[in-house]
């Protein structure tokens, strides 16, 4: 084809995610019409609001969408970004579909947005927008524990939740169950020990268990494990710095670029995940880093040679104009929706190996899951759990002494009547979905002999389990 011929159109986020689940319908049967009713946004909410901000009126605009209520409540994050807008607000809604059905937890798929930039307004002043967004959305059925159920996402963190949480509360006390209606909050208002670094966690158990699968390993051309592999990370926000910071001090993986809106910083030995995370809080950029290279942005600082390339900061970033430049071989979508549609197309005819965003990320929902479930339960965790744990342990302890008819070591009698700290709970609940999940791709794959690949097998469990659920209530 001659060189000079435009390239087509970009397609927007939500055609390009909408074009995904459209390869995975060839191999999933649905009745007719279930395909147009799955890919649909149920309802989308746009507010538009005035404040008096530094003695004038300036409007906000923001949007909740949500995808499905197969499930309910509906769950996703919550951005602040200068770059979201409706499209991108319902493309991410889908996502969130599609990744809680994948480690098959029982929500909808929901996603907000508020087009602001937080880093030119002060505290107090984004209070006063968060709240009155929080407010836009609960008036509006768009915020509640049994129905929507934000968390953070871009631009917003526990402190953001600790204010939607608290003018819901304001606004509906009557509400018994006021405490699930955002998850990611701070511990000591509901929070969930461990939600802060789930997504991030989530990332480094999804490759483990990629690791553990040698067939799996060998297709994207590596050997061995985690340990050397070297490592560029796009993004040291929330997941990115706890997923690379897990990858190098758990696993011995070296991070060799870490790639930040002013430049890239690459080192072949192995950055410091914290020391440059450090830096990062004080400076608020990586550049001056000392005794590294640093190269200017927009110096293709993703193309770069390495094992594994984890995209964790925005959408898109991997598209037409990149993809066949890119030499990872094995790619983790940390991000949501880093990877166009025509990149995917690219990559994959090249043998790159995608593990996909609705799948790799999906430990926060994860976590918030067992947030929302605790707080519904409204038990502060270890009065039962810890309880029932120890009296099972002393059932043990008496067991093994009866049979054996000796004392236990002291080592094992102290282990088993410890019972199970709330962490290492969260924990392992994630690495068990995460393993679970791949799992399951894994052999929705082997039964098409492995020729379809990981992000279009993810989307088929997940259309499966979606059409499922809705058949069952009688949905269509
Ligand atoms: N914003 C996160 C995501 O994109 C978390 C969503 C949640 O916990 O509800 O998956």
């Amino acid at each position: 084809m001659p060189n000079d011929i435009p390239p087509p159109p970009p397609v927007s986020f939500q055609q390009s995610v909408a074009r995904m689940v459209d390869r995975a319908l060839d191999y999933v049967k649905l009745e007719p019409g279930a395909d147009r009713a799955i890919k649909t946004c149920n309802a989308i909410l746009q507010v538009t609001f005035p404040l008096k901000i530094r003695g004038e009126v300036r409007t906000f605009t923001g949007w909740r969408a949500v995808h499905s209520t197969h499930r309910l409540p509906a769950k996703g994050g919550l951005r602040f970004s200068p770059s979201i807008d409706q499209d991108s607000t319902e493309a991410l809604a889908a996502l969130m579909t599609y990744k809680c059905a994948i480690v098959d937890i029982p929500f909808g798929g929901s996603k907000g947005g508020l087009c602001i930039d937080p880093e030119q307004y002060s505290r107090d002043e984004m209070e006063l927008i968060t709240r009155r967004f929080a407010r836009e959305l609960a008036r509006r059925g768009f915020l509640s524990p049994a129905t929507n159920v934000p968390a953070p996402d871009v631009g917003t963190g526990q402190r953001e939740m600790a204010w939607i949480l608290d003018t819901y509360k304001n606004l509906y006390p009557e509400d018994i169950n006021y405490v699930g209606c955002v998850t990611g909050k701070p511990v000591e208002l509901g929070g969930m020990p461990g939600r802060l670094d789930a997504t991030g966690r989530g990332i480094h158990y999804a490759l483990r268990e990629f690791f553990r699968h040698p067939d799996a390993v060998a297709e994207a051309g590596l050997s061995g494990d985690l340990k050397d592999k070297r490592i560029i990370i796009q993004g040291l926000g929330n997941v990115g710095y706890h997923a690379a910071k897990l990858l190098q001090e758990e696993d011995g993986a070296r991070i060799i670029a870490i790639i930040e809106r002013d430049g890239a910083l690459v080192h072949e030995a192995g950055l410091n995940v914290e020391e440059v995370h450090q830096y990062m809080q004080r400076t608020g950029g990586v550049q001056g880093f000392p005794g590294v290279e640093w190269v200017e942005p927009g110096t293709m600082a993703l193309e770069r040679d390495c094992d594994i390339l984890i995209p964790a900061a925005l959408e898109g970033v991997i598209h037409t104009g990149n993809a066949e430049r890119i030499r990872a071989p094995l790619i983790i979508e940390a991000a949501n929706g880093p990877i166009t549609f025509e990149a995917d197309e690219i990559l994959r005819a090249r043998g790159t190996v995608i593990l996909p965003d609705i799948y790799a990320n999906a430990g926060g929902v994860v976590v918030s899951y067992f947030e929302w479930i605790r707080n519904l339960s409204h038990m502060r965790f270890g009065r039962l759990e810890r309880r029932l744990d120890e009296m099972r342990g002393q059932h043990i302890v008496s067991a093994l002494e009866l049979m054996s008819g000796e004392q236990s070591p002291d080592w094992l009698r102290a282990s088993l009547l410890r019972g199970a700290d709330e962490l290492d709970l969260v924990r392992s609940g994630l690495d068990d979905a995460m393993r679970v999940a791949f799992q399951e791709i894994e052999r929705m794959r082997q039964t098409h002999d492995r020729a379809m690949d990981y992000r279009t097998a993810a989307y088929a469990v997940a259309i499966s389990r979606i059409s499922g659920a809705s058949l069952d209530l009688g949905a269509y």
